[in-house]
């Protein structure tokens, strides 16, 4: 069995944060190890115009039980003035910043969001989008141009099928749509301008499922012009926490096994392995299929839980909430780094 192979079984086993290099810093008084390679992820809103079956977004924060619609600070000019705030704080960390949601570009607060990302010259930046509000005009200018002109490196764009029909059934859109002849457009004017654009495709049962569905998924894409892309197993999270049973009853319903994926993957000469990465919850291997990057990535909540606790000094990623908290957590009251007080 190669190396490569090895880690695909054992994974978190052979994970340990103390190989990676820890910078110590001190936030609110209190002193932490932050990985030097941690990103920060503002987490603009959770309103999306679509409502896929399997929302990452709705079961990662469900899957402690809180309810989905957070606590925010209502006044934008108080919000801005507190994410300025945390970004001049963690600028020395020289952090790689992604922008999320919900569909972050739906928010009010999306454009000055970018401004002050680009105030403080953030390393890497990334947008998660569904990709549906890239062609709007907000401020006399297309979404896409203000990341662009904001100097964004990365454009993740959520899409399950190739196919239209599938895809709408899946993700459900209440308003608005991405369609593949907006991709059409969005994909050669943004790789045009060094913005870099990425599909993401999460497997399902009801969608793309085996190694046949991925290749002609990305010889679709590859048509026009996408050069990366990356293909997802639903989350393993803890069953017996969970609340939204929709998405839960969806989720295991649904679930593509990214092993039996890569056991026919291996046998498949078109992908050529290039490498794979073990990160704390998550492990990727990386292919390449004619001239696309192919990344397959799995992840597991309970792992995140399980990594934290066993070494509760150490800051992993940050998340900045729309209450203010800047957290090392993706729950908005959990490993606070940075709490935002309301201004009486
Ligand atoms: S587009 Fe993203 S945030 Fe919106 S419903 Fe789908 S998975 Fe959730």
């Amino acid at each position: 069995m190669s190396e490569f192979e090895k880690i695909r079984y054992t994974r978190q086993k052979d994970f340990d944060i103390n190989d990676k290099n820890l910078i110590d810093f001190e936030f609110d008084g209190k002193k932490r190890k932050v990985y030097s390679n941690c990103n920060l992820s503002i987490f603009v809103d959770d309103y999306c115009n679509a409502d896929c079956k399997f929302c990452v977004a709705q079961l990662r924060y469900e899957n402690i039980s809180k309810a989905y619609l957070k606590p925010k600070i209502e006044d934008d000019l108080e919000y801005y003035k507190r994410l300025d705030e945390v970004l001049t704080k963690i600028e020395p960390l020289n952090v790689s910043v992604s922008i999320t949601g919900g569909e972050p570009t739906l928010s009010k607060r999306f454009i000055k969001i970018l401004e002050l990302i680009d105030k403080h010259n953030m390393r890497k930046r990334t947008i998660t989008t569904n990709g549906s509000a890239l062609l709007n005009y907000v401020d006399g200018k297309r979404i896409i141009d203000h990341l662009i002109d904001r100097k964004f490196d990365h454009l993740n764009i959520s899409k399950t099928h190739y196919d239209e029909e599938i895809n709408k059934k899946i993700m459900r859109y209440k308003k608005g749509y991405c369609s593949n002849s907006n991709l059409e457009k969005i994909i050669p004017y943004a790789l045009s301008k060094g913005l870099r654009p990425r599909l993401s495709c999460l497997l399902l049962k009801d969608g793309i499922k085996s190694v046949d569905d991925i290749s002609k998924y990305i010889e679709f894409y590859e048509k026009m012009g996408v050069d990366n892309i990356i293909f997802r197993e639903l989350m393993d999270y803890d069953e017996n926490t969970m609340c939204n049973l929709e998405k839960m009853d969806y989720n295991v319903r649904n679930k593509v096994r990214l092993n039996d994926i890569w056991k026919d993957i291996d046998k498949d000469s078109r992908f050529k392995p290039y490498k794979n990465l073990l990160g704390y919850y998550y492990y990727v291997e990386m292919y390449y299929y004619n001239s696309v990057v192919v990344c397959s990535e799995s992840a597991d909540l309970k792992q995140q839980t399980k990594e934290k606790n066993k070494h509760d000094d150490i800051v992993y990623e940050m998340v900045f909430h729309p209450n203010g908290n800047l957290n090392g957590s993706w729950v908005d009251n959990e490993d606070i780094l940075m709490k935002y007080e309301v201004k009486k």
